[in-house]
């Protein structure tokens, strides 16, 4: 029997989010209640939202993985039996958890649901993995840190499936494990509340000399000593599909629609693309081409490192120029459809003359040029502003798709 496709695992810190990630060819989401999940500042979702995440997703064939990965105090447990009564009553597809006592609870009281551990767990090698395994934990989102061979190692030791990071943002500590930001900032990462710190400018102060700072210059925008460029395997999907992954998960629960739907639709071209040629040539190494790429960079980001992969990352894996790369497209419009007519929820100021880009499926971008914009009674409109529902009379006419995006060069 041939193994299972490896699946797609996105982020959704929305139930908007949720439907773009699904629309665009994620297999399952991920996502956190209002409580007992990282990512706190994520519009995570209350219990009305949680039923509605569920249904929507099971009704467009994808699963749902709830995060509860909280390192919890004893007060956290509060409420948390109910909780996840609750998720197994809504027929979630698994939970992510990190701490040994949730993990414990969850397999008393749900023992129905799915366990996955969560990347803060940090396994690191086989033992570890075992060990979990041997704990009812079905999946493991295997620790950021390690190299291809360890993954394929890990792998041979044990059933359980696993699951890898293969694009998003990096913590310069151990998976997140890191109090940076509660020493600097009173929020705490381990909770959720991460203000991201390590992406802060840095300069040094001699004891005796108080508010002298010396810069430790980099360059004349400043020292960034901590900030790692972000993940992106997106060319070692193949070795990582050959080495027995089972899931590859994107990070980011926190970032907008533009990169939700945007990158979630060039992962699924790119294990698309990676399967059609297995079909074809099962023996033969899958190359990708470099479409993906261009198409992920021009999503913006602080950059692209492969991490651990090939073994442990140095200077050129850091951007120390400054926190971020500038983001060249912001997105325009989000699709939405009413009965047989289109809407378009407007996210950046536009006016007819304007030319735009559909980001359809696969790496498909339509482009095309706005005649008319329509208010919702019918007027015509001079431009319009963020927040509003229009119609557009565009050239040339496009096949729209619910949840689709529109984006446009920034000006
Ligand atoms: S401060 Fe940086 S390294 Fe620490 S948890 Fe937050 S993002 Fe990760």
């Amino acid at each position: 029997m041939s193994h299972p496709r490896c699946e797609l695992l996105a982020p959704a810190g929305s139930l908007e989010k949720l439907k773009i990630a699904i629309h665009y060819g994620a297999d399952a989401v991920y996502l956190g209640g209002k409580r007992f999940s990282l990512r706190a500042q994520a519009a995570n979702f209350n219990e009305d939202e949680l039923r509605e995440a569920v249904a929507f997703a099971h009704q467009h064939r994808a699963r749902v993985f709830i995060t509860v990965n909280i390192f919890a105090h004893n007060q956290d447990f509060k409420g948390l039996a109910d909780y996840l009564k609750f998720l197994a009553k809504i027929r979630v597809d698994g939970l992510i958890i990190s701490d040994p006592g949730i993990l414990g609870l969850a397999g008393k009281i749900v023992p129905q649901l799915k366990i996955h551990l969560s990347t803060q767990a940090n396994v690191t090698n086989g033992e570890s993995a075992i060990f979990w395994e041997q704990q009812g934990v079905s999946r493991i989102n295997l620790a950021r840190e390690l190299t291809l061979a360890e993954i394929r190692e890990i792998k041979k030791k044990i059933s359980a499936k696993i699951e890898i990071f293969v694009h998003g943002a990096l913590c310069i500590s151990y998976s997140g494990r890191c109090m940076l930001s509660l020493y600097l900032t009173g929020r705490d990462a381990n909770k959720g509340l991460c203000a991201h710190p390590c992406r802060y400018s840095y300069r040094l102060e001699e004891a005796k000399r108080p508010d002298c700072f010396f810069p430790v210059e980099e360059d004349e925008r400043g020292t960034h000593i901590f900030n790692s460029k972000d993940l992106c395997l997106i060319n070692r999907l193949p070795e990582l599909i050959a080495a027995g992954v089972d899931s590859i998960k994107i990070e980011g629960r926190m970032k907008g629609i533009y990169y939700t739907g945007g990158i979630v639709r060039i992962y699924r071209a790119a294990l698309d693309y990676i399967y059609q040629c297995l079909e074809k040539n099962p023996h033969e190494p899958v190359v990708m081409g470099e479409e993906f790429m261009k198409e992920i960079v021009k999503l913006g980001s602080r950059g692209y490192t492969e991490n651990f992969l090939d073994g442990p990352p140095d200077e050129d894996d850091m951007l120390y120029s400054g926190p971020r790369v500038d983001q060249i497209y912001v997105p325009a419009l989000l699709v939405r459809k009413k009965g047989s007519g289109t809407l378009f929820d407007i996210r950046h100021k536009i006016e007819p003359g304007d030319r735009l880009e559909y980001m359809a499926h696969g790496l498909a971008n339509l482009n095309f040029k706005i005649k008319n914009i329509y208010a919702l009674n019918g007027a015509r409109l001079d431009q319009a502003q963020p927040n509003t529902l229009v119609r557009l009379e565009t050239f040339p006419e496009i096949d729209w798709q619910e949840d689709g995006l529109v984006r446009k060069v920034q000006n």
